[in-house]
């Protein structure tokens, strides 16, 4: 295949859920229209399009889980449903007219740099492409994961992932296991209970539970908020600074935690009156270690008289249903797993190859790097859109988002100024940033708040979160840093564009 064969493109994105939507909008806005976003599904939304399951909802409240670019007056409740935030999405597509930067049903199936042209080569499921630039934006939480139990393929009733629901199995009358107490089993479980004949719950691990303050947003506010955008603007500052002081204090300090724990504590005592599902219900870790959820109708649901949470761990799979430890079967029609995704491995890890042709997924061994979080030693011109270490644990991504799509903004005016084709991190400047994530993770409510967590790679290091505050995120991501950088030469840059970039040290940018 000659490069005359593939398409060609400035900027392709991978994904087309926030980050892949983001960032072609603001790219857009800054003039960079040859931009493509592939994404393998039929539709923009990303998670949003994918988790369908009944109860689906954002626990971080609309005016701030949205572009701050793209407010939207008219969100129903403080924190929306799946289908409103799907719908935002999708509307920012038209609103912002990158409809023809898409290309659906476009699964991407390798890319590879490739140092001659000093381009990314793109396969995909409609055929080859090449790039000057990759933005990763497949998402942490794309990929669902399946547990590996064993027996499992001899199952002969329905099994589905709460991100893959089956909306065709009608649940009415069935006997279902659920395995997973995580964000979303709980709350689908509440939305199931009550059609079901049965439900076995699967728990290996409590989570805790806080009151959700979710409520109807009035016409008034709505009305206010479309005449004076200040207003919303203001509680959107309002959500995220108290966000930040109270939430983000809590999980650098585990001690503060207690007072959250109290509050959790007393809401399970409220619902639940039975002190044997209690204690089974009452985590023994520090609040936060894992995700902190959100319900009002989890624990009522599994005081129901057809619920019972199973705690005996999972020992195998039969066709008819699940046994466990202690030997008992639990006969069951259908099994819905609500058991995470691919957080620490994601799949772009094994089809992206860099430099020296090995993968990020070889080049990481099992624990994710990257400078930023979004651009990796011996992968020039990728950028991560939450890649390592960008994910939160207690306010929006989107934030994080519309920082990393600032950086890369920034990044790109300067490599237009500087005419330079290919730029990579330093190794001293990745390693350094790794090692101030690693010492900032010390001591926080995810690495010693005694859990294992999604949040934890095999390796044991908390490679998918920022660890703290957000503010100082935001503030170096702000402008492109030069210094951190060095550039790779390619055929292009050694014929045609003679350099004038010289790289700083780390420490002269900071
Ligand atoms: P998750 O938080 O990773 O939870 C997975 C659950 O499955 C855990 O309870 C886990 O138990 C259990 N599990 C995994 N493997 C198992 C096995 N082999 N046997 C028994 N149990 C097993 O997944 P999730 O609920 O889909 O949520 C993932 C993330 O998506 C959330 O943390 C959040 O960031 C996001 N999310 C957000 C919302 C929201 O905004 N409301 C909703 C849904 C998801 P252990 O705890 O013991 O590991």
């Amino acid at each position: 295949m000659t490069f005359n064969e593939r398409a060609h493109h400035r900027v392709a994105v991978v994904g087309a859920g926030f980050g892949g939507i983001g960032a072609a909008v603001r790219l857009k806005q800054h003039g960079y229209d040859d931009v493509v976003v592939f994404d393998r599904g039929d539709d923009v939304g990303g998670t949003w399009r994918d988790n369908t399951y009944p109860g689906c909802a954002c626990d971080v409240p609309s005016h701030m889980y949205s572009f701050s670019f793209a407010p939207n007056p008219d969100w129903s409740r403080s924190f929306s449903g799946q289908p409103e935030i799907w719908q935002y999405l999708r509307g920012c597509v038209v609103r912002y007219g990158v409809a023809a930067n898409l290309r659906l049903r476009h699964e991407v199936l390798r890319v590879a740099w490739d140092d001659a042209s000093g381009r990314w080569l793109i396969d995909t499921s409609q055929g080859p492409y090449s790039a000057d630039f990759l933005v990763a934006a497949g998402g942490p939480l794309a990929e669902p994961s399946l547990p590996d139990l064993p027996g499992l393929s001899t199952f002969t009733g329905e099994m589905f992932h709460s991100a893959r629901w089956n909306h065709g199995h009608d649940l009415t009358g069935r006997r279902v296991a659920v395995i997973g107490t995580g964000a979303s089993a709980i709350q689908f479980v509440p939305e199931i209970a009550p059609k079901v004949a049965h439900l076995d719950l699967f728990q290996r691990t409590p989570p805790w539970v806080l009151p959700r303050g979710d409520r109807a947003i009035t016409e008034l506010e709505k009305r206010v908020f479309r005449v004076f955008p200040p207003a919303q603007w203001t509680v959107r500052a309002g959500i995220y600074w108290a966000r930040e002081t109270v939430m983000g204090t809590g999980f650098l300090h585990p001690a503060v935690m207690r007072v959250a724990q109290r509050v959790a504590r007393a809401h399970l005592h409220r619902q639940v009156a039975d002190a044997g599902l209690r204690a089974k219900l009452t985590p023994r870790y520090t609040l936060g270690c894992k995700r902190v959820l959100l319900s009002n109708d989890y624990y009522p649901a599994l005081t129901r008289d057809n619920v019972e949470v199973v705690t005996d761990r999972i020992s195998e799979v039969r066709p008819n249903g699940i046994v466990t430890a202690d030997g008992v079967l639990h006969e069951v029609d259908t099994i819905i797993f609500g058991t995470g995704f691919h957080a620490t491995d994601p799949p772009m890890a094994t089809y992206t190859s860099g430099r020296d042709g090995r993968t990020l997924d070889e080049v990481w061994q099992g624990s994710m790097r990257a400078y930023q979080g979004t651009s990796v030693v011996g992968f020039p011109n990728l950028f991560m859109l939450l890649g390592p270490n960008t994910a939160l644990g207690h306010t929006s991504v989107v934030f994080m988002i519309e920082c990393q799509i600032t950086y890369l903004l920034s990044m790109l005016r300067y490599m237009d100024r500087t005419r330079t084709d290919a730029l990579e991190p330093t190794p001293y400047a990745q390693e350094a940033f790794v090692a101030d994530v690693d010492r900032r993770m010390k001591g926080t409510v995810w690495t010693a708040g005694g859990c294992n967590s999604w949040y934890l790679d095999r390796t044991g290091r908390n490679s998918t979160l920022w660890p703290g505050y957000t503010w100082p995120y935001w503030m170096r991501t702000r402008r492109f840093d030069p210094g951190a950088y060095r550039v790779v030469p390619t055929r292009r840059t050694q014929t045609v564009q003679p350099k004038s970039v010289q790289p700083k040290s780390v420490g002269e940018d900071r």
